[in-house]
């Protein structure tokens, strides 16, 4: 006998679970490239993509994941050879900067660990130094999916402000988008990468750029852009066809359109409430498990903690085993700890993340604690008793 039968869960830091009202949407024949629906649904849906990113300026969408997003971004406001600043906070960042470096820019990385925020204090003052303005960009994750730490891109911001240094502040909001509130234009971010699969409920495919005039004059000074990467056809286009370099991703637009639909629904503000609130009812159950001294939840403070996904320690071994065993016998995918490797546990084994991003309510987050609880019974991780009333007492007090 298997308790797995049913609906099953990806409670993942991405893909997220994808409503169904998106998979509906998706599920009709090829529509027309050239003209009508698609077209107008496609110019009519940047409009709200911008409300979402709340800013007011550029957007470009490509076919590609979060990955590509960091390319593009990177490909359109450095030439080879510009260095740029990467205030690390987890395995994300990292990634951004390896990425930099094999399009030949020069990352200077500053690690903050993998359970600290940015210190934006030593950001101003790396600025600062740089009198003669070598760095050209600041590159940093908003949410930094591996450690579910939230960094502040306004205090960043500020502290470019007060270096008076003109480099572009540059955010990953791969995770964070439509989870944690980000204020575009109003905290001063130039460029802003996301993806379509884990605050947007698209299947993965989608990437987005958006950026303001600063990032738009930037554009203007690179010598040589690949023409699939150069965002300059896709956010001002002359006809659809340019719009994505080539043929349009028809389904997944026909997805976000849905997706979007839910979000404006619900309105922005109510979105990052719900996700504040869920992300409440987690910390809850794993605050009361981590009493019994097996789990550690990665970020200590709650201010700084991502609304979106929960990194947690649980020792040597234990989140794998946690995570196949919810899998297996409950319907339930736990996300993988990563980036989170020491001399002990190389593979970072002792790790495991809740995703709780985009389509998702009470009943699912409550559910996932159960099950998790569960798992720790069945694989015998000590834990504090109380965790599950915790939770629900977050969600009963709304
Ligand atoms: C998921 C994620 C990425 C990578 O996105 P892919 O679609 O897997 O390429 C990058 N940065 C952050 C912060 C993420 O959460």
């Amino acid at each position: 006998m298997s308790l797995a039968h049913g609906r099953p869960y990806l409670a993942i830091p991405g893909p997220s679970v994808m409503p169904d009202a998106v998979l509906q949407a998706m599920h009709v024949p090829a529509p027309n490239i050239y003209e009508g629906a698609l077209v107008e649904m496609t110019h009519a849906m940047i409009p709200d993509l911008k409300r979402i990113a709340r800013t007011e300026h550029y957007a470009a969408i490509y076919i590609a994941n979060g990955h590509g997003a960091w390319e593009a971004a990177l490909s359109n406001v450095l030439n080879p050879g510009d260095k740029v600043l990467v205030p690390a906070t987890g395995r994300f960042a990292f990634g951004w900067a390896d990425m930099a470096e094999g399009l030949g820019l020069v990352p200077q990385i500053i690690d903050f660990g993998l359970r600290a925020p940015i210190d934006a204090a030593r950001v101003e003052e790396v600025l600062a130094a740089d009198t003669g303005h070598e760095i050209k960009a600041v590159l940093f994750s908003h949410v930094d999916t591996a450690t579910s730490i939230r960094n502040d891109p306004a205090a960043l911001r500020a502290a470019l402000d007060s270096a008076g240094h003109p480099a572009l502040l540059m955010a990953d909001c791969i995770a964070s988008l439509a989870c944690d509130r980000f204020e575009m234009d109003a905290w001063g971010v130039d460029v802003m990468v996301a993806g379509c699969q884990k605050g947007l409920m698209t299947p993965p495919g989608l990437a987005f750029v958006f950026f303001n005039e600063r990032g738009h004059e930037a554009r203007d000074r690179v010598t040589r852009v690949s023409r699939y990467w150069d965002w300059r056809p896709r956010s001002e286009p002359d006809f659809f066809y340019n719009f994505f370099g080539g043929t349009a991703p028809t389904h997944h637009l026909l997805g976000l359109r849905a997706a979007l639909d839910l979000l404006h629904g619900e309105g922005i503000e109510a979105v990052w409430a719900r996700h504040e609130t869920l992300a409440r009812t987690v910390w809850a159950a794993c605050e009361v498990w981590s009493e019994a001294g097996a789990m550690r939840m990665n970020i200590e403070d709650r201010s700084l903690r991502s609304h979106a996904v929960t990194a947690l320690g649980v020792g040597f071994g234990n989140g794998a085993k946690l995570r196949e065993w919810t899998a297996q016998n409950a319907g339930l995918t736990l996300g993988l700890g990563i980036g989170m490797a020491s001399e002990e546990d190389p593979e970072s084994s002792g790790f495991f993340r809740i995703g709780h991003m985009g389509h998702l309510n009470a009943h699912m987050v409550l559910g996932a604690l159960g099950v998790i609880e569960a798992g720790m019974q069945a694989v015998q991780i000590p834990y504090g008793k109380g965790a599950l009333a915790a939770a629900a007492g977050v969600v009963a007090a709304g």
